[in-house]
């Protein structure tokens, strides 16, 4: 498929669909499947929309296997929403969580647990400003947790935790926002998982959730109807509209996945493109990645020159060359290049190019 007038867009997020995913949408966009009308403007309770969201749903369970005593919830309110619905929903079991504080959502989710109940910070990498994920070793956990919160990529830092933390009986929690369908993960090992989807899965306005069943349904009593996932697992997401565009994307994206070979391809394919990016970074003169190695992010690429004025002009020259959206955030400052599954190896090719030939220039 042609690039015609699209840029490489390395954006944290919302950041790149699949071109294949955005032009069968746009052939779509006004008459979905014959039926006179566009998806954005069907009842969530057609026959037709059933469909697209039961399809969606069975395809999402296939590619990460998702075992059968598992829900998958498609909500609204982003992964923010989240921080307050697990403490809401899992912390009355014993008043009690751990909690991993590696990066800046992590934290956010830890501040707004502390609501809820006796947060106990199982690692806190803010003393290495956030380069490096803590070992298994080095996490103080609470045997009387009701769960363990963690998040599996961390954004903004370039973070990426490259195993599964082990808490016995502890309920593990997982904010898996911006690395979930770029590695298989073993679901059942988790309580829950969410991940809200316009890093790796669709647009910004759905959050997939992962629940087992029996968690359910022990909210702490002033949870709001809205922010219970029992009340969504009920009415299988469909207690109020869901965002039923974004539902209607993730499916054309699952199809795109499965297309490519499923997760275990897509791994090997990211791995190629973090690979060959790290090697360009730690190859060169000017550029340092600050993340440790062995914490390193396969989806968040952070890297910085020794020098503002040179990040600028790099991220200046870079979308000039048709390489946008490279400025780190404001917490870390240099330069991000977000490499989620729907940007091009070639885009990455053409980043590694422009790294080496800025280096030799400057
Ligand atoms: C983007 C992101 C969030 C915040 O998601 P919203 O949908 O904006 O609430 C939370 N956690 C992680 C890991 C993220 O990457």
């Amino acid at each position: 498929m042609a690039m015609q007038d699209r840029v490489y867009n390395f954006s944290a997020g919302p950041s790149m669909l699949p071109l294949e995913v955005l032009t069968r949408a746009g052939s779509e966009i006004t008459n979905y499947g014959g039926s006179g009308m566009s998806v954005m403007e069907m009842s969530h309770r057609s026959k037709a929309f059933q469909k697209i969201f039961d399809d969606t749903q069975a395809k999402f369970r296939a590619l990460l296997n998702v075992p059968s005593n598992y829900k998958i919830l498609f909500l609204q309110g982003g992964a923010s929403t989240q921080f307050s619905m697990v403490p809401l929903n899992l912390i009355g079991k014993t008043g009690k969580a751990d909690y991993a504080v590696t990066g800046n959502f992590s934290n956010i989710a830890y501040k707004e647990a502390k609501r809820y109940g006796e947060i106990n910070v199982a690692a806190n990498s803010e003393d290495q400003n956030h380069t490096y994920i803590p070992t298994q070793e080095q996490l103080k956990l609470s045997p009387d947790a009701s769960y363990f919160h963690y998040c599996a990529n961390n954004t903004i830092y370039g973070t990426e935790w490259q195993y599964v933390p082990e808490t016995g009986n502890v309920t593990l929690c997982c904010d898996m926002s911006s690395n979930i369908m770029s590695r298989p993960v073993d679901v059942s090992k988790y309580g829950l998982i969410y991940a809200g989807a316009q890093k790796n899965l669709a647009p910004s306005g759905l959050t997939v959730v992962m629940i087992r069943e029996d968690l359910a349904g022990n909210e702490l009593p002033f949870t709001p109807l809205m922010m219970n996932y029992k009340t969504m697992i009920d009415k299988d997401s469909m207690y109020n509209t869901p965002p039923c565009w974004c539902i209607y994307i993730l499916g054309l994206v699952c199809d795109w996945l499965e297309n490519l070979g499923g997760v275990p391809s897509i791994e090997k394919i990211k791995r190629n493109k973090a690979q060959m990016l790290y090697d360009t970074l730690d190859s060169s003169r000017l550029f340092t990645a600050p993340a440790q190695v062995g914490s390193r992010s396969d989806m968040n690429v952070v890297f910085r020159t020794s020098n503002d004025d040179l990040d600028a002009k790099f991220v200046k020259e870079a979308t000039e060359a048709g390489l946008t959206s490279l400025k780190g955030h404001r917490n870390v400052g240099g330069m991000r290049a977000s490499i989620y599954n729907a940007v091009p190896t070639e885009g990455v090719e053409k980043l590694c190019d422009f790294i080496r030939t800025f280096d030799k220039n400057n």
